[in-house]
């Protein structure tokens, strides 16, 4: 909660140096904040958005001049001392102080943490091969893109939205890609069944051969060339590549948090307004975990639109506003010729409405709760999910006769 007792801050100390970061720098001058503000951020890159790293980045299209998020002009206009590359080591609460780990220090009047998350490691147990990579960064991103390009197939390990993304873009440079999924079915936590089927059928009509329900044992050097993988399941069977990329989840970055005191729980915690458990404090984005109004529980997003907006409502409370960050999670992923987006809240065992034809490509899922849409997967039907979300935010009722009925236009 913002914390009216508190003094106008004078120096704002913003901990990272992406999307998140970059929307409270760039909210906190929009807003008139004047004073001194600094960013510590260990990426050398200015603030750029990430959805772009395993799609036109990956695929050679794209580079640091059309993902980042401010223009290097606007970004000097900004006045903010960006600490880069330099890592934020502690945060010392008492005194309101943070160290890095080269030695320098900085008082703050507010502290934003935006430090994201790091991409999951497998066990070293069972990796036996440098070649394997990971993808969180731009510089992973261009790494892994060149190494791509150079390779005849690639081995992917999880399938959730990355390494699906991942494995899309390579089909499209050329490259065999085969993809290794422990759980049953893909994207597992954030789907229910009808999509996860609808994107293995999607990925084996674009040539991935997937193995769901695969369990890895190990990821070894190729015996016969050590500069290729082999994986092994536990079934026995055996897969090669020429290298392998995990897309396993996040780890967010919450020990210096912790150590610091503050509460923490899959994600430091926050209130709708950003603030941790201490009021001088705030965090946002994938490292955050706030409590959604839509969703009616806790929960840490790790999306685009969640990264920006969460870090304008927190910038803005910290100057005083009360306007609590309300947003319905939303989240999309491009893969082959298909924009999937999903929005609100649907359980993996909701009951869903479809409008349209699935297996077409073309599709509109909603869950309903007494006639009022909770959440809406949208299959190449960005319009039909734009209005959804109108009908959302309004509390508006529908009529299922009328959402499915695709000779009518949504209206
Ligand atoms: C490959 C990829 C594709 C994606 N595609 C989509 C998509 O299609 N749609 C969608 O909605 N979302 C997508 N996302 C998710 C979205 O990009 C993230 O939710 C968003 O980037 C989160 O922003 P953030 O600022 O919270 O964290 P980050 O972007 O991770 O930024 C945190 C920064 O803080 C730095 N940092 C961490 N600790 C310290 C420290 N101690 N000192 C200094 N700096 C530190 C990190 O190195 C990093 O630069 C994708 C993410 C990735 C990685």
């Amino acid at each position: 909660m913002t914390d009216t007792t508190l003094e106008a801050p004078r120096t704002i100390v913003v901990i990272g140096g992406g999307q998140a970061a970059g929307w409270i720098v760039k909210t906190l001058r929009k807003e008139g904040f004047d004073g001194r503000l600094v960013m510590i951020a260990d990426e050398a890159h200015p603030p750029y958005e990430r959805p772009p790293l395993s799609k036109a980045v990956l695929a050679g299209e794209a580079d640091i001049g059309t993902v980042r998020l401010v223009k290097p002009e606007d970004f000097a206009a900004l006045d903010i001392e960006a600490w880069q590359p330099e890592r934020a080591a502690s945060i010392d609460r008492a005194q309101r102080i943070v160290r890095t780990e080269s030695g320098r220090e900085v008082q703050y009047d507010r502290l934003v943490i935006a430090t994201g998350g790091a991409a999951r490691r497998l066990p070293d147990a069972i990796v036996n091969t440098p070649h394997i990579t990971y993808l969180r960064t731009l510089d992973e991103a261009v790494a892994l893109g060149e190494r791509l390009r150079a390779s005849q197939n690639v081995l992917v390990i999880g399938g959730g939205w990355i390494g699906l993304e991942v494995a899309a873009t390579a089909r499209k440079l050329g490259v065999a890609a085969t993809v290794i999924e422990g759980a049953p079915r893909l994207c597992v936590r954030s789907l229910p069944p009808v999509v996860s089927e609808f994107l293995l059928q999607l990925h084996r009509a674009n040539g991935v051969n997937v193995h769901v329900g695969a369990s890895l044992v190990s990821l070894d050097r190729h015996p016969d060339d050590a500069s290729r993988v082999r994986a092994t399941l536990a079934d026995g069977t055996t897969l090669d590549a020429d290298f392998a990329v995990a897309g396993i989840g996040l780890a967010p970055h919450t020990a210096m948090a912790e150590a610091a005191g503050l509460a923490v729980a899959d994600g430091i915690v926050v209130d709708e307004f950003g603030a941790t458990s201490d009021p001088r404090v705030f965090a946002c984005g994938d490292v955050a975990n706030h409590p959604n109004a839509w969703l009616k529980r806790r929960v840490r997003l790790e999306s685009w639109a969640n990264a920006q907006n969460q870090a304008i409502a927190a910038a803005k409370a910290m100057l005083g506003s009360t306007e609590p960050y309300a947003d319905i999670p939303w989240f999309w992923s491009d893969q082959y010729d298909v924009n999937l987006q999903i929005l609100g809240d649907i359980p993996t065992d909701a009951e869903l409405a479809v409008r349209g034809d699935i297996a077409a490509k073309k599709a509109t899922l909603f869950h309903l709760d007494n006639g009022a849409i909770r959440g809406v997967i949208a299959i190449n039907t960005a319009r039909d999910l734009k209005l959804a979300r109108k009908w959302m935010n309004q509390g508006r009722t529908v009529d299922l006769a009328t959402l499915t009925d695709t000779s009518a236009a949504l209206a």
